[in-house]
This record gives C-alpha cells, structure tokens and sequence, in this order.
C-alpha cells in the first residue's frame, strides 16, 4: 500500500532532486513545497510588499486570500510547475532575489497556516512524496517514511552556485553562500515551525554522496 514520505532538509541539500526521482519510481505525486513559500515571496515582491528596504506584514497578510497558488503537471518536463494566479511562475520563483527573500515571508504564521493547509489537502491520499521544512514535523506527522537530509553549507551553496551559473544569473559564490547560511539562520530560529528533526526522521548527510548512491539508501528505507 501507497505511502507518505516526508522529505526535510536544509536548502540546497537536494531535496528536490531525491523527491523527484522516489516519486517517479514509485508512481507517486511530488509536492515541492517550497516552491509554494517561493511564490507568495514573488507575489510579495511583486506587490512591492518586500524590497530591500522594508517588509509591510500586514499587507501580506491581508492580501493572502487573493493568493492562489496551484501545481500543473507539465508532460514535456515530467513534473509540476508552479503556478501564481494562472500565471507559469517556475523560472522567476527560482531568481537569487526570491531566495533572499522567500525565509522572511515563510517566517508569518499565517503564511504558513494556508500553505500547510493546501499542503495537508494535497496529500489527503497516500502516495506523495513532499519536500520542505516542516513536512515530517507539522504537515505529515504520521508519515511512514521522514528523511532529513543536511550536507555542509560551502558544498550546498557550491551546488546552488553552479546551478544559478547554469542559467546565467550573475551571482558570486560568496553571495550564494551568504544566502544559504542566512536562511539556515532564518529557517532554524523562527518561531513558527522553526527547521528542526523530527523524531523519527533519518538523517542522511549527503556531502560526500552521489545522487544515485543516495537514491539507492533511500529507496531500500521505503517499505510500501
Ligand atoms: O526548498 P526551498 O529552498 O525552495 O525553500 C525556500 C524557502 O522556503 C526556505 O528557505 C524556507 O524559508 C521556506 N520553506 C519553509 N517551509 C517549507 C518549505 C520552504 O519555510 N516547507
């Protein structure tokens, strides 16, 4: 019978790349959930929200209701885009400015409230593999299965910096590993739901593992 794998981490730990690959092997839906705090940081952004110069909360939270944030499959690709109010927002979700911001707007309670809430709904059925932060403590806590991958920060912003170069945005490596140490600041201190292991979650520090070596540890952890 169909499972829920919780999959928690830092960011830049591969998360996703692990999420993707279970959920396809076992037939499975992914949800990527940061995806979604990525978007109303993009939303918050382009509502002039949040800048570099201040963040108005309230504004936030009383435009959440107009907030309609949707995952479409997309068959070419083979996995979810993310959509804002009907527009495609997979590329500009992914920029360096949304990273800069995305942990601030993950930090509102009632942000998080309608994001875990869509989250919960989407895996009402078994059969889901979903990534985030708080996905084996808040969202899933009866998951079958809860990974919870770290990886030190200079390899994970090393992968997010070549990652980023890929698709030419012109960003150092020292910028890059000032944002991943900042959200894992923001990430591990909030007080809402703040980053932390679950319980019976299994930590796997994937620094000096390959993608395939860890599919394999993971996949012979899941017992459907
Ligand atoms: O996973 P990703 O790096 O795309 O997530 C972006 C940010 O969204 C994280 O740094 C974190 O602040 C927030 N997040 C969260 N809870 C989740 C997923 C993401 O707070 N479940």
């Amino acid at each position: 019978t169909k499972i829920t794998i919780a999959i928690d981490g830092f960011s830049s730990t591969g998360k996703s790349t692990l999420a993707k690959q279970l959920a396809q092997q076992l037939g499975y839906i992914y949800v990527d959930t940061g995806a979604m705090y990525r978007a109303v940081a993009y939303f918050a952004m382009q509502e002039n929200i949040i800048s570099s110069s201040g963040f108005d909360k309230t504004a936030l939270i009383a435009a959440l209701p107009s907030i309609q944030l949707l995952f479409q499959f997309n068959e070419v690709l083979g996995f979810a885009e993310m959509y804002l109010n009907n527009e495609n927002v997979e590329t500009q979700i992914r920029t360096i400015e949304v990273s800069s911001f995305v942990s601030k707007v993950a930090e509102v309670s009632e942000v998080r409230a309608k994001l875990v809430e869509q989250q919960q709904e989407m895996g009402k059925n078994k059969g889901i593999v979903m990534d985030g932060r708080d996905i084996g403590t808040v969202v899933f806590p009866d998951a079958e299965l809860k990974i919870f991958m770290t990886a030190s920060a200079a390899t994970r912003a090393q992968r997010r910096f070549a990652e980023l170069q890929q698709k030419g945005d012109k960003v150092s490596y020292e910028e890059v590993l000032k944002n991943v140490e900042e959200r894992d600041y923001i990430d591990t201190h909030r007080a809402d739901s703040p980053l932390i292991i679950a319980k019976d979650a299994i930590e796997i520090d994937n620094s000096d593992l390959g993608k395939e070596e860890q599919f394999k540890i993971v996949l012979d952890l899941v017992h459907e």
